[in-house]
């Protein structure tokens, strides 16, 4: 598979304003993600995950190095407007995302400002709203929706203006048990369907669906493999304040009680097909 994004060697500062210190908040980070894959990306609070998000879709250029969207080089300035029609993003907070008073109204202010046909856009929107299961909501108020439903929105608005690859920095943070499943099935949805994913969490059970994981640590990249690989790192990634999935912690208690659980599990549906097997 030929890489949509390519992340050399970056490094992000922000320069405070008042002294005109620098804080890095990337160190030298390489790595690339495969057109149509689902990349996840994991790390305490503060370990750079958001700053590199916005390195990708070019709301943040590097301090050095170079991130490369689909063959474009996002810190040359000509190239912004193609970097963001190609990667769109989807953040923590439905309510900072949500712009209109109808939900149809909302998902189609992203397609508008891409200069759309009204028509075209009208056919996305409904596209977009039908993808997440919101179709029936289309003529409601944003704010009457639960936290799920209002992250289904702006997920539809992002679909709307036909992203090759969707950025999710944290879409679950905010919401209970039930709306983190709406929202990963829709994620799992439209990575089947061919978008490009790059998932934030701090929710291991997320991160083990995905194809690559990749883990952070103050600024910098301390691991990268598959879910498989990543999750047996459990001491390491204890050392990094951070945990394995409920199903591998599981199947590691298991095994130490001499139960003979395969390599492997990363999900409570694999735990549940192993020991119904
Ligand atoms: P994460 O998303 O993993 O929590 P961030 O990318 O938000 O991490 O932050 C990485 C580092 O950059 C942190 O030390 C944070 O304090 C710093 N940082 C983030 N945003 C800014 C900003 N606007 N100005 C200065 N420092 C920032
Ligand atoms: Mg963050």
């Amino acid at each position: 598979m030929e890489d949509f994004i390519k992340v050399e060697d970056l490094t992000f500062e922000y320069v405070k304003s008042e002294d005109g210190t620098a804080v890095r908040a990337i160190d030298s980070v390489s790595f690339s993600v495969e057109r149509g894959s689902f990349t996840a990306v994991i790390g305490q609070n503060g370990s750079g995950k958001s700053t590199l998000a916005k390195n990708i879709n070019a709301l943040l250029v590097p301090t050095s190095g170079r991130v490369m969207v689909d063959g474009l080089d996002t810190s040359v300035p000509e190239h912004v407007w193609d970097v963001r029609s190609r990667v769109a993003m989807v953040f923590q907070n439905p309510d900072n995302q949500i712009v209109s008073s109808i939900v149809e109204d909302d998902v189609a202010f992203g397609p508008e400002n891409l200069g759309i046909e009204p028509v075209e856009i009208r056919k996305r929107g409904d596209e977009g709203l039908t993808g997440v299961e919101m179709y029936d909501f289309r003529k409601k108020a944003p704010h009457m929706l639960s936290g799920g439903q209002k992250q289904r929105i702006a997920i539809a608005g992002a679909v709307a203006m036909e992203p090759e690859c969707i950025v999710f920095d944290e879409p679950t943070a905010m919401l209970d048990p039930r709306g983190r499943d709406e929202v990963m099935s829709v994620i799992k949805r439209l990575n089947g369907k061919g978008i490009t994913v790059l998932l934030i969490t701090h929710f291991m059970e997320e991160a083990a669906q995905a194809d690559k994981i990749i883990v952070m640590d103050r600024g910098v990249k301390k691991m990268e493999g598959t879910p498989e690989e990543i999750f047996l790192r459990a001491d390491e990634l204890k050392a990094l304040s951070l945990d394995v999935p409920p199903a591998v912690d599981l199947a590691m208690k298991l095994r130490e009680r001499g139960i003979d659980i395969p390599e492997g599990i990363l999900t409570i549906d694999d735990m549940v097909n192993c020991l119904c097997r």
